[in-house]
């Protein structure tokens, strides 16, 4: 299979996990890797596990929103090397790195500090690339039973047997690519320290202020989870916890008080506080850009209470 094909059927319909775990060993041991691509490419595929369409579809923006934060992070904000060829940078670390220099950015921003059109003509370069050099060496590593692909209609549907594998072994998942990633940086990048810690925290966002706004005004300035109206300010706390999502959805967020918020730490909220958030989430879905919804389901956000909890994660009590 070719890493430059324009579209890709999907190989097989039913696939078994041991299957599916015969083409992650692949993926993770023995195929070419001469960029880190593959993996930042699969870091964004587990970000939006939770946000596709009833067919599996997960929007082409979205995948290349969180590729293009997770590579400006790696690139920019750690200033790490990409690629295996010492005189030769990646075409997509290239692109940031002259962005950075064209709007004299800080190395030290994030990539969801940049002004939202600068966001947006990196998104739409990265994606470009990633049409060319990523979707398809993908799919060919993966022997096509992973998703379908059409390029020039930007369509990716995940084979739904995958998709339920991917949500069932998440943290693992992520776990292995964060350490096969941090693996080929450390060939190429001798000096660096703590490079484990800095690939763990790539998805990570400088602020999350846009997603308290947006609570605040569709919610009212109320902790979610006692009730009280605190005069601190109120943090923005990932339902389900960061550590396990990795990704920042809006369907997700709950404002808390500090005391709470520290309560929960990394535990996920009971039954009862999940029936409230379908209910906050009905109310500010009518209030916000659909963009913020999208694949959004009370389905989607059970079943990942439901993994997350079979991941690991204990329930509040
Ligand atoms: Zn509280």
């Amino acid at each position: 299979m070719a890493w430059n094909m324009q579209m890709g059927e999907l190989q097989a319909t039913y696939v078994t996990e041991d299957e599916i775990w015969g083409k992650m060993n692949y993926f993770f041991f023995s195929a070419k890797t001469t960029t880190t691509y593959k993996y930042g490419f699969f870091k964004a595929l587990l970000e939006n596990l939770y946000v596709t369409t009833d067919e599996g579809c997960i929007s082409f923006d979205h995948l290349f929103y969180d590729f293009s934060k997770i590579y400006w992070n790696l690139v920019i904000h750690h200033k790490l090397w990409q690629s295996n060829a010492k005189n030769q940078r990646s075409s997509i670390q290239r692109i940031l790195e002259e962005t950075q220099e064209k709007y004299s950015i800080p190395c030290d921003w994030r990539f969801d500090r940049l002004p939202e059109p600068v966001q947006q003509q990196v998104v739409s370069a990265v994606k470009r690339e990633g049409k060319k050099y990523v979707i398809g060496a993908f799919y060919g590593d993966t022997d096509g039973v992973f998703y379908s692909f059409h390029l020039k209609e930007e369509r990716l549907a995940m084979s739904l047997p995958v998709l339920q594998f991917m949500k069932k072994y998440q943290r693992l998942l992520l776990n292995l690519t964060n350490y096969q990633l941090a693996k080929f940086l450390e060939k190429y990048n001798v000096d660096c320290t703590k490079l484990l810690t800095h690939v763990e925290q790539v998805s990570q966002r400088a602020s999350l202020e846009e997603f308290r706004r947006l609570l605040e005004a569709s919610v009212g300035a109320t902790c979610f989870y006692c009730g009280k109206t605190s005069r601190k300010t109120l943090h923005v706390d990932h339902f389900i916890p960061w550590d396990y999502v990795q990704s920042d959805k809006l369907w997700n967020f709950v404002l808390a008080c500090p005391t709470c918020n520290t309560k929960k730490s990394n535990y996920v909220p009971t039954e009862t506080q999940l029936a409230a958030l379908y209910l906050q989430n009905e109310k500010v879905q009518q209030l916000v850009r659909m963009d913020y919804f999208y694949g959004y389901s009370e389905q989607q956000l059970r079943e990942l209470y439901d993994f997350a909890t079979t991941n690991g994660y204990k329930v509040w009590a």
